[in-house]
């Protein structure tokens, strides 16, 4: 066999992170206004050249645009399902519209357009069938007791929908465009799906980005579709006796360091299910995923996890995995929680009688829970994500110990995750006192 050759590096070329290096040039290509977004990259330096047409000229590949949106209008409008409906748990019911925008590598993104909801045409060579070149959002629209329609900072939602897509080299596109279509698809449905005299209910916004080629190489997409759908979904955070929550095995682990765990790509969820699937047969409401040896706590089923314990020092802490290894997902509701609970429960002499808790982000083990458990120093533990909303943790089994954690006073959750909880309902719902909340996007409503 002739021996392979291989070129050697050339002088400046640094061969060292190739995630960086395919971003940029994504960037380059698909959205070049998000260059300089410096919440997007660390180092926009050594940027590969803009692609050239034959005649030498820049190609003009087209960003997205929100204010070319094209709307169509049902004829065949669907009825909404009563409010506790088994239809309205099931998932299935979306609203009458939809959002779509195609994307090729040649001509950049097409106009986008507001039409019924229906299915899409696909080839079953689509890569996004094969290849898991998928990546998605989730997101709730709520119906205040203001009266107003309200998101919940959405532009962290888009942000990170553009760090997932460049993840798995989908096309890029202003986060701020995504925003636009999807508060215009809210203005379109939510009138009719969230009428103004039930307050306190929402709809779940999914945006999604799929890679559509029709070809079945193993290769960077050249054919992309972005689409924004509003589903009913039920409450989940309705749970009287907490969560149940099971370890996972040490066969199994949702993510990894090097891997795209901190992304929501779909990736990450279909391989998890089978552990889901379990759980929810032996009784128990999610995984509690661990990592490692050391079994380092990470995340509870699709939602970021808090617990809240007394150091043997003494000191009331609100602790939770750290986004450093890029294994956890950067939660909205995880933000959120930390913000508040730094500007409202760690200064000063604490909060309307709960004691000062020190904010604490690091990696931390189940050893370091189950201590906290036997010496009486665990205090309260939650999940909190957009879909089961902030929801007490009560039982934890691991590895063939179960263990209880302490719930409030006659079935109610900790007085920690209650406060956290109902101040981030006040921004969500605009309760009085929170309506003017800068975390509160209002959606105004097409009359
Ligand atoms: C979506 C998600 C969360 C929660 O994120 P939010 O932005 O708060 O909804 C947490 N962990 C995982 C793995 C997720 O997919």
């Amino acid at each position: 066999m002739p021996p392979i050759a291989i070129t050697p590096p050339a002088e400046n070329e640094t061969t060292t992170d190739l995630t960086t290096a395919g971003i940029k040039d994504a960037l380059k290509k698909t959205a070049p206004s998000q260059l300089k977004s410096a919440a997007l990259t660390d180092d926009i330096t050594n940027l590969p050249p803009t692609p050239k047409t034959e005649n030498g000229t820049e190609t003009p590949l087209r960003e997205l645009d929100a204010s070319r949106l094209k709307c169509t209008y049902t004829t065949s409008p669907r009825p909404v399902p009563a409010a506790g409906s088994a239809e309205q748990a099931s998932q299935r019911v979306c609203t009458d519209h939809m959002i779509q925008a195609h994307w090729t590598s040649s001509t950049g993104w097409q106009d986008p357009s507001l039409q019924p909801y229906g299915p899409l045409s696909l080839m079953p060579t689509a890569s996004c069938l094969h290849y898991a070149t998928e990546c998605f959002e989730g997101m709730k629209l709520y119906r205040g007791y203001d009266g107003k329609l309200r998101l919940f900072r959405p532009e962290l939602n888009c942000n990170r929908m553009l760090m997932s897509t460049n993840r798995i080299a989908l096309p890029a596109f202003p986060p701020s465009e995504l925003l636009k279509l999807i508060a215009a698809l809210c203005a379109t449905d939510g009138p009719k799906w969230l009428p103004r005299d039930n307050p306190g209910a929402f709809l779940y916004i999914r945006p999604t980005m799929i890679a559509s080629d029709p070809a079945l190489g193993v290769q960077r997409p050249n054919e992309a579709l972005l689409f924004v759908i509003l589903t009913c979904f039920p409450p989940m955070d309705h749970l009287p006796a907490g969560m149940n929550l099971l370890a996972s095995h040490d066969d199994m682990c949702r993510a990894w360091p090097g891997g795209f765990g901190y992304a929501k790509v779909g990736a990450n969820y279909g391989p998890s299910l089978l552990a889901q699937g379990e759980a929810r047969s032996r009784g128990f409401h999610q995984i509690l995923w661990l990592f490692g040896p050391d079994c380092a706590v990470t995340e509870a089923g699709a939602s970021n996890f808090f617990v809240v314990w007394r150091s043997r020092a003494g000191v009331v802490q609100l602790v939770t995995a750290g986004l450093g290894d890029r294994i956890v997902l950067d939660g909205v509701t995880r933000r959120s929680v930390l913000e508040l609970a730094r500007g409202r429960l760690a200064a000063g002499e604490g909060y309307a009688g709960l004691e000062r808790v020190e904010v604490v982000e690091r990696t931390y083990t189940m050893q370091e829970v189950v201590e906290a458990a036997e010496e009486g120093r665990l205090i309260e533990a939650f999940a909190a994500g957009t879909a089961w909303f902030v929801a007490p943790v009560a039982r934890i089994h691991f590895r063939g110990r179960e263990f209880g954690v302490p719930m409030g006073k006659e079935g109610r959750m900790g007085e920690y995750t209650r406060v956290l909880k109902s101040w981030l309902r006040g921004i969500m719902w605009g309760v009085e006192g929170w309506e003017g909340h800068e975390w509160g996007h209002v959606v105004e409503e097409e009359e």
